[in-house]
Protein backbone atom coordinates (compact mmCIF):
# COMPACT_ATOMS: atom_id res chain seq x y z
CA UNK A 1 0.00 0.00 0.00
CA UNK A 2 1.36 3.53 -0.99
CA UNK A 3 1.94 5.06 2.40
CA UNK A 4 1.38 9.31 2.45
CA UNK A 5 2.76 12.08 4.38
CA UNK A 6 3.21 15.26 4.94
CA UNK A 7 6.28 17.63 5.32
CA UNK A 8 8.13 17.91 7.71
CA UNK A 9 8.13 16.33 10.92
CA UNK A 10 10.64 13.99 12.95
CA UNK A 11 11.21 10.30 13.85
CA UNK A 12 11.45 9.68 17.45
CA UNK A 13 11.52 6.42 18.50
CA UNK A 14 8.45 5.12 18.99
CA UNK A 15 8.85 2.36 22.10
CA UNK A 16 6.21 0.97 21.49
CA UNK A 17 7.19 -2.68 21.97
CA UNK A 18 6.23 -2.06 26.12
CA UNK A 19 2.47 -2.29 25.68
CA UNK A 20 1.65 -3.04 21.84
CA UNK A 21 1.19 -7.13 21.99
CA UNK A 22 -0.35 -6.47 25.54
CA UNK A 23 -4.49 -6.99 25.28
CA UNK A 24 -7.27 -4.28 26.88
CA UNK A 25 -7.34 -5.43 30.61
CA UNK A 26 -10.21 -4.32 32.76
CA UNK A 27 -9.23 -1.89 35.37
CA UNK A 28 -10.92 -2.82 38.59
CA UNK A 29 -12.51 -0.06 40.58
CA UNK A 30 -10.76 1.94 43.34
CA UNK A 31 -12.25 2.86 46.60
CA UNK A 32 -12.95 6.55 45.38
CA UNK A 33 -13.34 8.20 41.53
CA UNK A 34 -12.51 11.66 41.75
CA UNK A 35 -14.24 12.95 38.40
CA UNK A 36 -12.97 16.81 37.77
CA UNK A 37 -15.84 19.17 36.26
CA UNK A 38 -13.46 20.23 33.61
CA UNK A 39 -12.22 18.03 31.24
CA UNK A 40 -12.72 19.01 27.94
CA UNK A 41 -12.22 22.46 26.13
CA UNK A 42 -14.83 24.66 26.79
CA UNK A 43 -16.97 25.50 29.78
CA UNK A 44 -16.33 23.70 32.48
CA UNK A 45 -19.94 21.17 33.79
CA UNK A 46 -21.86 22.61 36.89
CA UNK A 47 -22.75 20.25 39.23
CA UNK A 48 -26.03 18.93 39.80
CA UNK A 49 -25.71 16.39 42.66
CA UNK A 50 -25.11 17.14 46.62
CA UNK A 51 -23.10 15.18 48.65
CA UNK A 52 -24.66 12.24 50.46
CA UNK A 53 -26.49 11.44 47.19
CA UNK A 54 -26.39 8.00 45.48
CA UNK A 55 -25.31 7.88 41.75
CA UNK A 56 -26.02 5.52 39.19
CA UNK A 57 -23.36 4.50 36.50
CA UNK A 58 -23.49 6.70 33.78
CA UNK A 59 -25.81 8.83 35.57
CA UNK A 60 -25.57 12.70 34.45
CA UNK A 61 -23.63 14.27 37.83
CA UNK A 62 -23.10 17.55 35.83
CA UNK A 63 -24.61 19.77 33.27
CA UNK A 64 -22.78 21.50 30.49
CA UNK A 65 -22.53 24.90 30.59
CA UNK A 66 -22.54 26.28 26.69
CA UNK A 67 -22.52 25.21 23.51
CA UNK A 68 -18.87 24.26 23.41
CA UNK A 69 -19.39 22.42 26.60
CA UNK A 70 -20.47 18.66 27.48
CA UNK A 71 -21.88 16.94 30.82
CA UNK A 72 -19.68 14.92 33.10
CA UNK A 73 -21.20 11.66 34.58
CA UNK A 74 -20.91 8.98 37.61
CA UNK A 75 -18.47 6.18 36.47
CA UNK A 76 -19.45 3.98 38.93
CA UNK A 77 -22.53 3.54 41.36
CA UNK A 78 -22.04 5.04 45.00
CA UNK A 79 -21.90 8.11 47.05
CA UNK A 80 -21.47 11.38 46.70
CA UNK A 81 -18.91 11.94 49.39
CA UNK A 82 -17.51 15.04 48.40
CA UNK A 83 -17.24 18.24 45.87
CA UNK A 84 -14.22 20.16 46.36
CA UNK A 85 -10.88 21.56 44.43
CA UNK A 86 -8.58 18.37 43.86
CA UNK A 87 -5.56 17.59 41.58
CA UNK A 88 -6.08 18.07 38.16
CA UNK A 89 -4.02 16.49 35.14
CA UNK A 90 -3.57 20.40 34.27
CA UNK A 91 -1.20 20.97 37.74
CA UNK A 92 -4.15 22.95 39.16
CA UNK A 93 -6.27 22.19 42.06
CA UNK A 94 -9.98 22.38 40.06
CA UNK A 95 -13.65 21.17 41.25
CA UNK A 96 -14.16 17.75 40.75
CA UNK A 97 -17.31 15.33 42.56
CA UNK A 98 -15.45 12.77 44.29
CA UNK A 99 -17.60 9.36 44.06
CA UNK A 100 -17.29 6.33 46.99
CA UNK A 101 -17.50 3.51 45.04
CA UNK A 102 -20.06 0.62 46.28
CA UNK A 103 -18.25 -1.74 44.60
CA UNK A 104 -22.05 -2.58 42.45
CA UNK A 105 -21.39 -0.75 39.38
CA UNK A 106 -25.33 -0.75 38.43
CA UNK A 107 -26.24 1.41 34.97
CA UNK A 108 -28.91 4.11 35.70
CA UNK A 109 -31.82 2.21 34.48
CA UNK A 110 -33.19 5.17 32.48
CA UNK A 111 -30.22 4.52 30.01
CA UNK A 112 -31.40 3.24 27.12
CA UNK A 113 -29.81 2.70 23.19
CA UNK A 114 -31.57 3.74 20.06
CA UNK A 115 -32.81 2.39 17.05
CA UNK A 116 -30.57 4.90 14.61
CA UNK A 117 -32.72 4.43 11.47
CA UNK A 118 -35.41 6.06 13.20
CA UNK A 119 -33.25 9.51 14.55
CA UNK A 120 -32.53 12.40 12.25
CA UNK A 121 -28.78 13.85 12.56
CA UNK A 122 -30.17 16.62 14.86
CA UNK A 123 -30.96 14.08 17.31
CA UNK A 124 -28.20 11.87 17.03
CA UNK A 125 -25.87 15.12 17.50
CA UNK A 126 -27.83 16.12 20.45
CA UNK A 127 -27.25 12.03 22.12
CA UNK A 128 -23.65 12.55 21.35
CA UNK A 129 -23.34 15.65 23.50
CA UNK A 130 -25.50 14.17 26.05
CA UNK A 131 -23.21 11.40 26.41
CA UNK A 132 -20.29 13.84 27.00
CA UNK A 133 -18.18 12.62 23.91
CA UNK A 134 -14.83 14.49 23.08
CA UNK A 135 -12.14 14.27 21.39
CA UNK A 136 -10.47 11.29 23.13
CA UNK A 137 -6.82 11.47 21.22
CA UNK A 138 -5.72 14.03 23.92
CA UNK A 139 -7.29 17.31 22.43
CA UNK A 140 -10.80 16.88 24.21
CA UNK A 141 -13.16 18.52 21.82
CA UNK A 142 -16.17 18.25 22.22
CA UNK A 143 -17.65 15.89 19.75
CA UNK A 144 -21.11 17.90 18.93
CA UNK A 145 -19.35 20.95 17.98
CA UNK A 146 -16.96 19.16 15.42
CA UNK A 147 -20.20 17.96 14.35
CA UNK A 148 -22.14 20.89 13.76
CA UNK A 149 -20.56 23.11 10.82
CA UNK A 150 -22.35 26.01 9.73
CA UNK A 151 -24.30 25.87 6.37
CA UNK A 152 -21.78 27.62 4.45
CA UNK A 153 -19.32 25.40 5.31
CA UNK A 154 -19.97 22.11 3.80
CA UNK A 155 -18.42 18.57 4.89
CA UNK A 156 -17.38 16.09 2.32
CA UNK A 157 -14.90 13.85 3.87
CA UNK A 158 -14.53 12.27 7.62
CA UNK A 159 -11.29 11.33 8.45
CA UNK A 160 -10.63 8.83 10.98
CA UNK A 161 -7.74 9.33 13.16
CA UNK A 162 -5.58 5.99 13.65
CA UNK A 163 -2.20 7.66 14.13
CA UNK A 164 -0.96 7.05 17.58
CA UNK A 165 1.91 9.06 16.58
CA UNK A 166 3.32 9.36 19.76
CA UNK A 167 5.96 7.19 21.21
CA UNK A 168 4.79 4.73 23.55
CA UNK A 169 1.34 4.92 23.91
CA UNK A 170 -0.70 1.87 22.25
CA UNK A 171 -4.48 2.76 23.23
CA UNK A 172 -5.60 3.20 19.51
CA UNK A 173 -3.76 0.65 18.31
CA UNK A 174 -5.89 -1.90 20.68
CA UNK A 175 -8.92 -0.89 20.46
CA UNK A 176 -8.36 -1.18 16.40
CA UNK A 177 -7.76 -4.48 17.18
CA UNK A 178 -10.07 -5.62 19.17
CA UNK A 179 -13.12 -3.43 18.58
CA UNK A 180 -12.93 -3.20 14.99
CA UNK A 181 -16.62 -3.64 14.55
CA UNK A 182 -17.68 -0.92 17.22
CA UNK A 183 -15.52 1.53 15.62
CA UNK A 184 -16.83 1.18 11.85
CA UNK A 185 -20.31 1.05 13.65
CA UNK A 186 -19.40 4.52 15.38
CA UNK A 187 -18.04 5.75 11.84
CA UNK A 188 -21.08 5.12 9.81
CA UNK A 189 -23.56 7.26 12.68
CA UNK A 190 -20.86 10.10 12.60
CA UNK A 191 -21.36 9.69 8.54
CA UNK A 192 -25.10 9.83 8.84
CA UNK A 193 -24.78 13.09 11.35
CA UNK A 194 -22.84 15.21 8.85
CA UNK A 195 -24.51 13.75 6.34
CA UNK A 196 -21.20 12.69 4.14
CA UNK A 197 -20.21 9.40 2.07
CA UNK A 198 -16.46 9.98 1.86
CA UNK A 199 -14.50 8.16 4.94
CA UNK A 200 -11.13 7.65 5.29
CA UNK A 201 -9.14 5.44 8.36
CA UNK A 202 -5.46 7.10 8.54
CA UNK A 203 -3.51 4.29 10.27
CA UNK A 204 0.82 4.88 10.45
CA UNK A 205 2.56 2.09 9.08
CA UNK A 206 4.30 0.63 11.83
CA UNK A 207 0.60 -1.35 13.05
CA UNK A 208 0.01 -3.78 9.39
CA UNK A 209 -2.17 -5.51 11.95
CA UNK A 210 -4.55 -2.72 12.81
CA UNK A 211 -4.51 -1.73 8.93
CA UNK A 212 -5.28 -5.33 8.18
CA UNK A 213 -8.20 -5.71 11.20
CA UNK A 214 -9.68 -2.45 9.70
CA UNK A 215 -9.58 -3.13 6.12
CA UNK A 216 -11.27 -6.55 6.57
CA UNK A 217 -14.03 -4.62 8.97
CA UNK A 218 -14.53 -1.75 6.55
CA UNK A 219 -14.91 -3.93 3.26
CA UNK A 220 -18.28 -4.01 3.35
CA UNK A 221 -19.17 -0.33 4.36
CA UNK A 222 -17.00 1.32 1.46
CA UNK A 223 -14.81 2.78 4.01
CA UNK A 224 -11.40 3.26 2.97
CA UNK A 225 -8.12 2.43 4.90
CA UNK A 226 -5.16 4.90 4.12
CA UNK A 227 -1.37 3.14 5.43
CA UNK A 228 0.53 6.37 6.36
CA UNK A 229 4.74 6.76 6.84
CA UNK A 230 5.64 6.63 10.52
CA UNK A 231 6.08 10.25 11.29
CA UNK A 232 5.32 12.38 14.15
CA UNK A 233 2.90 13.89 14.00
CA UNK A 234 1.13 12.34 11.52
CA UNK A 235 -1.75 12.27 13.73
CA UNK A 236 -2.03 15.84 14.10
CA UNK A 237 -5.20 17.17 12.39
CA UNK A 238 -3.89 19.60 9.91
CA UNK A 239 -0.89 16.63 9.09
CA UNK A 240 -3.44 13.74 8.67
CA UNK A 241 -5.72 16.25 6.55
CA UNK A 242 -2.56 17.12 4.48
CA UNK A 243 -1.47 13.22 3.93
CA UNK A 244 -4.50 11.62 3.39
CA UNK A 245 -6.09 14.77 0.89
CA UNK A 246 -3.53 16.97 0.29
CA UNK A 247 -5.82 19.33 1.14
CA UNK A 248 -4.49 22.71 3.52
CA UNK A 249 -5.94 24.52 6.56
CA UNK A 250 -5.37 27.66 6.26
CA UNK A 251 -3.90 29.42 8.78
CA UNK A 252 -6.28 30.25 11.90
CA UNK A 253 -8.96 28.33 10.25
CA UNK A 254 -10.30 24.94 11.33
CA UNK A 255 -10.81 21.37 9.29
CA UNK A 256 -14.52 22.13 8.19
CA UNK A 257 -13.11 24.99 6.36
CA UNK A 258 -12.14 22.88 3.70
CA UNK A 259 -14.92 20.58 3.83
CA UNK A 260 -12.99 18.18 6.67
CA UNK A 261 -13.85 16.30 10.13
CA UNK A 262 -11.36 14.48 11.57
CA UNK A 263 -12.54 11.90 14.32
CA UNK A 264 -10.00 9.55 16.67
CA UNK A 265 -10.68 5.99 16.88
CA UNK A 266 -11.19 6.01 20.36
CA UNK A 267 -14.48 8.72 19.90
CA UNK A 268 -15.62 7.03 16.56
CA UNK A 269 -16.61 3.48 19.30
CA UNK A 270 -17.45 6.02 22.30
CA UNK A 271 -20.06 7.43 19.45
CA UNK A 272 -21.83 3.86 18.95
CA UNK A 273 -21.65 3.21 22.52
CA UNK A 274 -23.45 5.91 23.30
CA UNK A 275 -26.26 5.69 20.63
CA UNK A 276 -26.50 1.49 20.69
CA UNK A 277 -26.39 1.22 24.30
CA UNK A 278 -26.98 4.87 25.56
CA UNK A 279 -24.23 4.36 27.88
CA UNK A 280 -22.38 8.14 28.16
CA UNK A 281 -18.09 8.16 28.20
CA UNK A 282 -17.38 6.97 31.54
CA UNK A 283 -14.22 4.75 30.58
CA UNK A 284 -11.81 4.48 28.06
CA UNK A 285 -8.36 2.69 27.15
CA UNK A 286 -5.42 4.39 28.49
CA UNK A 287 -1.47 2.48 27.85
CA UNK A 288 0.61 2.51 31.24
CA UNK A 289 4.04 2.45 29.88
CA UNK A 290 7.82 3.49 29.84
CA UNK A 291 11.26 2.06 31.33
CA UNK A 292 10.61 2.60 35.09
CA UNK A 293 6.79 0.98 34.76
CA UNK A 294 7.60 -2.90 36.05
CA UNK A 295 5.07 -4.57 33.30
CA UNK A 296 3.38 -1.78 30.68
CA UNK A 297 -0.54 -2.43 30.31
CA UNK A 298 -3.74 -1.33 28.28
CA UNK A 299 -5.69 -0.94 30.92
CA UNK A 300 -10.06 0.16 30.01
CA UNK A 301 -9.92 2.24 33.16
CA UNK A 302 -12.90 4.05 34.88
CA UNK A 303 -13.24 7.89 34.49
CA UNK A 304 -11.77 9.70 37.62
CA UNK A 305 -9.52 6.74 38.40
CA UNK A 306 -6.49 8.11 40.44
CA UNK A 307 -3.32 7.60 38.94
CA UNK A 308 -1.65 5.75 41.92
CA UNK A 309 -4.25 2.79 41.93
CA UNK A 310 -3.42 2.75 38.07
CA UNK A 311 0.35 2.38 38.69
CA UNK A 312 -0.41 -0.39 41.41
CA UNK A 313 -2.16 -2.35 38.40
CA UNK A 314 1.09 -2.65 36.55
CA UNK A 315 2.94 -4.10 39.56
CA UNK A 316 3.89 -0.65 40.31
CA UNK A 317 7.74 0.67 39.71
CA UNK A 318 11.26 -0.56 39.17
CA UNK A 319 12.97 2.53 40.57
CA UNK A 320 12.74 6.13 42.05
CA UNK A 321 10.40 7.85 39.38
CA UNK A 322 12.03 11.07 38.23
CA UNK A 323 9.24 11.88 35.17
CA UNK A 324 5.72 11.31 35.01
CA UNK A 325 4.08 12.46 31.65
CA UNK A 326 0.05 11.94 31.18
CA UNK A 327 -0.22 11.41 27.12
CA UNK A 328 2.64 11.15 25.52
CA UNK A 329 5.98 12.50 25.37
CA UNK A 330 5.96 14.94 22.92
CA UNK A 331 2.80 16.81 23.57
CA UNK A 332 1.76 15.03 26.65
CA UNK A 333 1.53 16.96 30.36
CA UNK A 334 4.43 16.64 32.97
CA UNK A 335 2.90 15.75 36.57
CA UNK A 336 3.70 16.61 39.82
CA UNK A 337 2.87 13.58 41.93
CA UNK A 338 0.40 10.48 41.02
CA UNK A 339 -2.60 12.29 42.63
CA UNK A 340 -4.60 13.49 39.70
CA UNK A 341 -7.15 11.15 38.20
CA UNK A 342 -7.28 9.75 34.69
CA UNK A 343 -10.01 11.81 32.78
CA UNK A 344 -11.44 11.65 29.37
CA UNK A 345 -8.46 12.90 27.24
CA UNK A 346 -5.84 10.71 28.80
CA UNK A 347 -4.34 8.17 26.78
CA UNK A 348 -1.14 7.33 28.70
CA UNK A 349 0.63 7.33 31.83
CA UNK A 350 4.04 6.83 31.37
CA UNK A 351 6.99 7.23 33.87
CA UNK A 352 10.39 7.42 33.76
CA UNK A 353 13.72 7.20 35.99
CA UNK A 354 16.96 9.43 36.05
CA UNK A 355 18.95 6.92 33.73
CA UNK A 356 15.89 7.28 31.44
CA UNK A 357 16.22 10.63 30.31
CA UNK A 358 18.55 12.83 28.62
CA UNK A 359 20.54 15.46 30.72
CA UNK A 360 21.31 18.57 28.93
CA UNK A 361 22.94 21.88 28.24
CA UNK A 362 21.11 24.62 26.15
CA UNK A 363 23.70 25.92 24.09
CA UNK A 364 23.88 28.67 20.79
CA UNK A 365 21.93 28.92 17.75
CA UNK A 366 23.87 27.14 15.18
CA UNK A 367 21.77 28.73 12.53
CA UNK A 368 21.78 25.23 11.11
CA UNK A 369 18.04 25.38 10.49
CA UNK A 370 17.28 21.85 11.52
CA UNK A 371 13.95 23.50 13.49
CA UNK A 372 12.69 24.87 10.19
CA UNK A 373 12.95 21.98 8.19
CA UNK A 374 11.35 20.21 11.11
CA UNK A 375 8.45 22.24 11.55
CA UNK A 376 5.03 20.64 10.21
CA UNK A 377 3.73 24.04 10.18
CA UNK A 378 6.43 25.95 8.42
CA UNK A 379 6.77 28.35 10.91
CA UNK A 380 10.65 29.56 11.48
CA UNK A 381 10.84 28.27 15.15
CA UNK A 382 14.48 30.12 16.16
CA UNK A 383 13.22 33.53 14.74
CA UNK A 384 10.55 33.60 16.46
CA UNK A 385 12.07 32.20 19.52
CA UNK A 386 14.53 34.99 19.91
CA UNK A 387 11.39 37.50 19.36
CA UNK A 388 10.08 36.01 22.49
CA UNK A 389 13.19 36.40 24.15
CA UNK A 390 12.67 39.89 23.40
CA UNK A 391 9.23 40.60 24.43
CA UNK A 392 8.63 41.49 20.63
CA UNK A 393 5.49 39.90 19.88
CA UNK A 394 4.41 41.99 17.29
CA UNK A 395 6.90 40.43 15.15
CA UNK A 396 6.26 37.11 16.67
CA UNK A 397 2.57 37.54 14.85
CA UNK A 398 4.05 38.61 12.29
CA UNK A 399 5.76 35.42 12.47
CA UNK A 400 3.22 33.32 12.70
CA UNK A 401 3.71 32.51 16.10
CA UNK A 402 0.11 31.88 16.73
CA UNK A 403 -0.14 28.89 14.54
CA UNK A 404 2.76 26.90 16.26
CA UNK A 405 0.84 23.82 17.72
CA UNK A 406 3.15 23.16 20.18
CA UNK A 407 4.17 19.82 18.78
CA UNK A 408 7.83 19.78 20.20
CA UNK A 409 9.46 18.96 16.91
CA UNK A 410 12.04 21.78 17.06
CA UNK A 411 13.05 21.58 20.36
CA UNK A 412 13.19 17.73 19.34
CA UNK A 413 15.77 18.14 16.56
CA UNK A 414 17.60 21.21 17.55
CA UNK A 415 21.73 20.06 18.50
CA UNK A 416 21.92 23.24 20.73
CA UNK A 417 19.51 22.03 22.86
CA UNK A 418 17.20 25.09 22.64
CA UNK A 419 14.05 25.63 24.31
CA UNK A 420 12.44 26.52 21.28
CA UNK A 421 8.41 25.08 22.20
CA UNK A 422 8.57 26.95 25.44
CA UNK A 423 9.73 29.87 23.42
CA UNK A 424 6.67 29.52 21.03
CA UNK A 425 4.57 29.34 23.81
CA UNK A 426 5.47 32.20 25.77
CA UNK A 427 4.83 34.31 22.39
CA UNK A 428 1.40 32.76 21.75
CA UNK A 429 0.84 33.84 25.46
CA UNK A 430 2.43 37.43 24.69
CA UNK A 431 0.31 37.59 21.36
CA UNK A 432 -2.73 36.70 23.34
CA UNK A 433 -2.16 39.06 26.54
CA UNK A 434 -1.61 41.72 23.87
CA UNK A 435 -4.80 41.30 21.38
CA UNK A 436 -6.76 41.31 24.77
CA UNK A 437 -5.54 44.75 25.60
CA UNK A 438 -6.58 46.17 22.44
S1 LIG B 1 6.41 23.46 18.31
FE1 LIG B 1 5.54 25.01 16.94
S2 LIG B 1 7.30 25.96 15.96
FE2 LIG B 1 8.03 24.05 16.89
S3 LIG B 1 7.88 22.54 15.23
FE3 LIG B 1 5.94 22.44 16.35
S4 LIG B 1 4.56 23.84 15.29
FE4 LIG B 1 6.64 24.33 14.59
S1 LIG C 1 17.80 23.89 15.18
FE1 LIG C 1 18.58 24.98 16.97
S2 LIG C 1 20.67 25.51 16.40
FE2 LIG C 1 19.61 24.95 14.48
S3 LIG C 1 18.78 26.92 13.71
FE3 LIG C 1 17.18 26.03 14.97
S4 LIG C 1 17.49 26.94 17.00
FE4 LIG C 1 19.38 27.26 15.85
Amino acid sequence: MDKKTFVGGVHPPDCKHYSAAKPIEVCPLPEQLIIPLSQHIGAPAKEIVTVGDQVFKGQTIANATAFVSVPIHAATSGRVMAIEPRPHPSGKLLPAIVIEVDGEDRWDPSLKGLDVAHWNSDELRQRIKAAGIVGMGGATFPTHVKLSPPDDKPIDTLIINGVECESYLTADHRMMLEHSEKIIDGINILRRVLGVKQAIIGIESNKPDAIACMTKAAAAHDIEVQALEVKYPQGAEKQLIDAVLKREVPSGGLPMDIGVVVQNVSTAAAVSDAIRLGHPLVERVITISGPAVVEAKNLLVRIGTPMEFLLQQCDGIKYELDKIIMGGPMMGQSQLSLAAPAIRGTSGLLLFGHQDLPHIEVGTCIRCGRCVTACPLHLLPATIASYAILGRFDEAEDYCAHDCMECGCCTFQCPANRPLVQNLRYAKAGILAKQRRT
